[in-house]
């Protein structure tokens, strides 16, 4: 057959020019950015793959859905019309809108832990683990063991191993274990997705125990769609039918619409249980605002709303994560060394295998997100050591298998034509990685130390 390429599915109507600094201003940028490139000032980037949450571009709808907002303090309509698109399109009964996803992990941490739990996740993500344990439990990843290894090839690599979970349960008790954390996709394993298959098996085992499961959500379409490319029985189903399916095997689910529902700020607090509902409607006044809204503005609402409806079309999912997946094949065929199979919302790089001379000690991945930004002004993302933070009983570093540097797409945004500039960028790094010498933290923060952490060359 002819190769018949796709392109996305929508074309440019207004554009936002780019700054490109000398590579002498971004060695100066990044020196008094701590080597940290969450520390660097926006104007200072080309290609920003920090992150794709809340950089994604709005639809024309969605603009025009800003104007529609409705900024009464109480009831507005936007909430309603989110209400029904929580109920409609994800499927769960009640809906407490946050103004970010970790806000609603909070809400739900505190509602269900008690002091001495286990949780036991696919993984942990930083802001989802630190609620849990601030709330007293302690966390227990319980993913495959394929997802820590990055040359495994499984499809499903955000799958809970099931003998895990089991060993857990048997270990603690059941009545330690208030509930699963499942994550669709699995973010710090390189944006895996999971089975709809290890989801029903999960969902089995742990009713047999009356353990809740609560989704994060954050990227429950992407996931959808990968299903629906690799599990065997889903091809002939639409994202959003798959997305359904999905939600109607949890509990409860958080939700950072900042990543699939394409807003710039906005979240929620989902659930089916009307108890659990009553308590966070009850909490969301102290630390947000009042039920109808949650920290947002209504037009914000109205954006979120109409950004689910985009988010599960399966037009927009193939040209998002086939963009993704074009950047993954380029470095690939380069031989660079990446996370495989390439996941939904980035490619992450192997930090290990860029530079075998360092040690975890010496930041790798932080290295490699800095060595990167000085050739290209591409700003990256370090997933390493310094996000996995310290053990909170020993004090020492958690030394996490994966040493990764995220190279996250915002969605609509960048073109192809970034994806090649940012793919040469990378090739010549790992070409000259022998060269690289790694860091020292200077300064540390007490909690998501990734964030504002400050180095300095060794
Ligand atoms: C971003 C993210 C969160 C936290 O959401 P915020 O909106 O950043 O507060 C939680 N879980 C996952 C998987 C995420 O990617």
């Amino acid at each position: 057959m002819k190769k018949r390429s796709w392109a996305e599915p929508y074309k440019i109507k207004m554009v936002e020019p780019l700054k490109m600094l000398s590579k002498q201003e971004r060695l100066k940028a990044i020196k008094d950015a701590g080597y940290n490139t969450f520390l660097l000032r926006s104007e200072d980037v080309y290609i920003d793959l920090l992150t794709d949450s809340g950089t994604s571009a709005m639809s024309d709808r969605q603009w025009a859905g800003m104007m529609l907002g409705d900024e009464a303090y109480a009831g507005s309509r936007n909430f309603y019309h989110l209400e029904e698109t929580v109920q409609n399109v994800y499927g769960y009964k009640h809906l407490v809108p946050t103004h970010q996803g970790r806000a609603a992990e909070h809400m739900i941490s505190k509602i269900l832990i008690k002091k001495g739990d286990f949780i036991p996740g696919n993984m942990y993500f930083t802001t989802t683990k630190l609620h849990q344990e601030m709330a007293g439990a302690k966390f227990v990843d319980v993913i495959v063991d394929e997802a820590h290894d990055p040359n495994s090839e499984y499809p499903f690599k955000g799958d809970i191993d099931l003998n895990k979970l089991q060993a857990l349960i048997d270990k603690v008790g059941a009545d330690k274990i208030p509930y699963v954390a499942m994550a669709t996709t699995v973010n710090m394993a390189g944006g895996q997705p999971i089975s709809l298959g290890n989801l029903k098996a999960v969902r089995e085992l742990t009713q047999k125990h009356g353990i809740d499961i609560v989704h994060d959500m954050t990227r429950v379409a992407e996931n959808a769609y990968m299903i629906q490319q690799k599990e065997a029985g889903y091809q002939d189903k639409t994202v959003a039918e798959i997305v359904k399916e999905i939600n109607l095997l949890t509990d409860h689910a958080t939700m950072s619409a900042k990543k699939d529902a394409l807003v710039n700020i906005g979240g929620f607090l989902a659930t089916n249980d009307p108890e659990v509902f009553q308590e966070a409607r009850n909490m969301v006044v102290v630390y947000e605002g009042l039920h109808t809204y949650g920290g947002l503005a209504g037009r914000d609402m109205e954006a979120m709303a109409i950004g689910i409806k985009e988010s599960v079309a399966d037009g927009h999912q193939r040209a998002r994560i086939g963009q993704v997946q074009y950047l993954g094949d380029l470095l690939l065929k380069a031989g660079v060394p990446i996370v495989k199979p390439v996941g939904t919302h980035g490619v992450f790089l192997d930090a290990k295998a860029f530079y075998p001379q360092l040690t975890q000690d010496e930041f790798p991945a932080q290295t490699l997100a800095a060595e990167l930004y000085v050739d290209s002004g591409v700003r990256a993302m370090e997933r390493g050591v310094v996000s996995a933070g310290r053990n909170a009983e020993t004090g020492k570093h958690n030394y996490p298998k994966l040493e990764l540097v995220r190279l996250t797409i915002p969605r609509r945004v960048y073109t192809q034509a970034h994806m090649d500039v940012v793919a040469e960028s990378v090739i010549e790094v790992y070409e000259k990685a022998k060269e690289a010498s790694g860091l020292k933290m200077v300064y540390e923060p007490k909690y998501l130390r990734f964030f504002q952490a400050r180095f300095e060359k060794l």
